[in-house]
Parts: structure tokens; C-alpha cells; sequence
């Protein structure tokens, strides 16, 4: 087995992509490993979306989980919340420690619920996301937008986020079909954006790399970092799609990998 490389904890901030593949069938070949984000920002850790290997990922990679200070769960999808549980339990020393506090959608807890109710009373609060709210966690600020548009009929409840840093925000527009107003609710210098497919297709409700270019126009990031790609991305070398759109947009756009480090505090 290949070295698998360690996450050094040198006190600057920066976002982990531990998992960079999106949906089911990434999910279940693990074509990428839907692991999901880990962040160290201000000082505070935080869990995003621990999809399936979540905890084995975040191990193999040295994470302290011990030390976290919140969760958050953008919508209850199997490849965003798989490892909920198992991470709410390292996060709170197999419920021996009350720490941190978990962000969820209501569905989440509710119908047909993703976080097991035993754990409901691990953590220091649950607290339940709502549209363009915003949070406070430890040292860090962040806030939702707009619910995103995520199947047909809008049922299944799924936000982006804004973390709002000294003299930056950085954006995560998760899983939706593109609508400008839903977009316009993002704005951010950095934007982290899940891109499933190459083209739309109109019965999948996710951004694909066409969207990129409305996305750009709508918001004017600095930079876009890809992530979350579907099968067909997951398999073609990033360099093929990231530099055209980086030429065609005139903005710095990056495909992450697993394991990718970004350091956002320069
Ligand atoms: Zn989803």
C-alpha cells in the first residue's frame, strides 16, 4: 500500500479534502473516496460532510477527532452523512466527553433520520440549519444561503455554507441544480463547488462544469476549487477540464484530489 500522507497540525488554517468523489456510484466503487472535508480554521475544527470512510480516512491521515469542535451536515444523502454517527462518537470520546456541536438540516433528524437518536445527547447541542442563518462555532462565523434545489419536488432539505474569515469568505455551493438566485446567495472570494457531471443533465439536480461559467459571471470569485465529481469526472485527469475553464473564465480554478490540502491563510 502506498504512504499514506499525514495531515500536519501547524496551526494554520486550511481545508482538507478528504474525500473528493460525489454520489452513489463514486460512493460505492469508491472511484474517489467520499470522505468528505475536514477544516481547522480560527483555531477551530470542524467535520463536513463525513460521508462513507470518513473515519477511516481521517485517521489513516493522523485527524485528531478527538478535537473537534462541530460537525455539519449539508443534507442527509448517504455520501454526505454515512460516517455521522462514528464521527459524532470520536468527537465526543465515545460519548464520554459532551463536545462540540453538530449542524443538520431538520430531515436529517427527523424523517427517516441519519443521526442515530442514542448520540442525539453526545454532543454539546444540535443545532437545526435554516436559510440564510447565520452560526457561530467556537472562533468562526459562517452562515447558509438559500436551501439548495436538489430533487424534483425540493423535499430533501440541503444548504451551502459561508465561513466568513478576517478579510475573506470562502463559499460551499453542495449539491443542487444551478439557479441564479440560489448561486447569488453564495458569494464568496473562495468558492469550494461540487461538480458531479461534464455536462447538465436535466433530470440529475446537480452542477456540472458548463455551470461553471454562469457561476462565474454571477459571483466573481478569485478562486473555485472542484470537488464532489461524479464517475465520469472522477476518472479523467482534472488538468483536461480545469484549464480550459480557467482560460475560458480568467478565474484560478483547481480540481481537488483526495488527500489535498489548501491553505487559506495566505
Ligand atoms: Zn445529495
Amino acid at each position: 500500500m502506498p504512504r499514506i500522507k499525514k495531515i500536519a497540525e501547524n496551526g494554520r488554517d486550511k481545508i482538507v479534502f478528504l474525500g473528493t468523489g460525489g454520489a452513489r456510484f463514486t460512493m460505492i466503487t469508491q472511484l474517489r473516496a467520499t470522505a468528505g472535508i475536514w477544516m481547522n480554521i480560527q483555531d477551530t475544527r470542524i467535520y463536513l460532510d463525513p460521508g462513507p470512510g470518513a473515519l477511516v480516512w481521517a485517521r489513516r491521515r493522523g485527524i485528531a477527532l478527538e478535537k473537534l469542535d462541530g460537525i455539519i451536515l449539508s443534507h442527509k444523502h448517504l455520501d454526505h452523512s454515512g460516517d455521522i454517527n462514528v464521527i459524532i462518537e470520536s468527537m465526543t470520546h465515545g460519548g464520554k466527553r459532551k463536545q462540540g456541536i453538530v449542524f443538520a438540516p431538520e430531515d436529517a433528524l427527523s424523517t427517516d433520520p441519519v443521526i442515530l437518536k442514542y448520540l442525539r445527547e453526545y454532543p454539546e447541542d444540535i443545532v437545526v440549519l435554516k436559510e440564510n442563518t447565520k452560526y457561530i462555532l467556537k472562533n468562526v462565523e459562517f452562515s447558509t444561503g438559500k436551501k439548495m434545489y436538489h430533487d424534483i419536488e425540493r423535499k430533501i432539505e440541503n444548504y451551502g455554507f459561508k465561513f466568513h474569515l478576517p478579510g475573506k469568505t470562502i463559499s460551499f455551493i453542495t449539491d443542487t441544480k444551478f439557479d441564479e438566485e440560489i448561486i447569488a446567495s453564495y458569494k464568496g472570494d473562495i468558492i469550494i463547488l461540487n461538480v458531479l457531471l461534464a455536462e447538465n443533465k436535466p433530470h440529475i439536480f446537480h452542477l456540472s462544469l458548463a455551470d461553471v461559467y454562469n457561476i462565474t459571471k454571477i459571483i466573481h470569485p478569485k478562486k473555485i476549487i472542484l470537488t464532489h465529481f461524479g464517475t465520469t469526472l472522477a476518472v479523467q485527469n482534472p488538468r483536461e477540464f480545469t484549464r480550459k475553464l480557467s482560460d475560458d473564465t480568467g478565474i484560478e480554478v483547481i480540481a481537488a484530489y483526495d488527500g489535498m490540502e489548501l491553505y487559506i491563510d495566505q
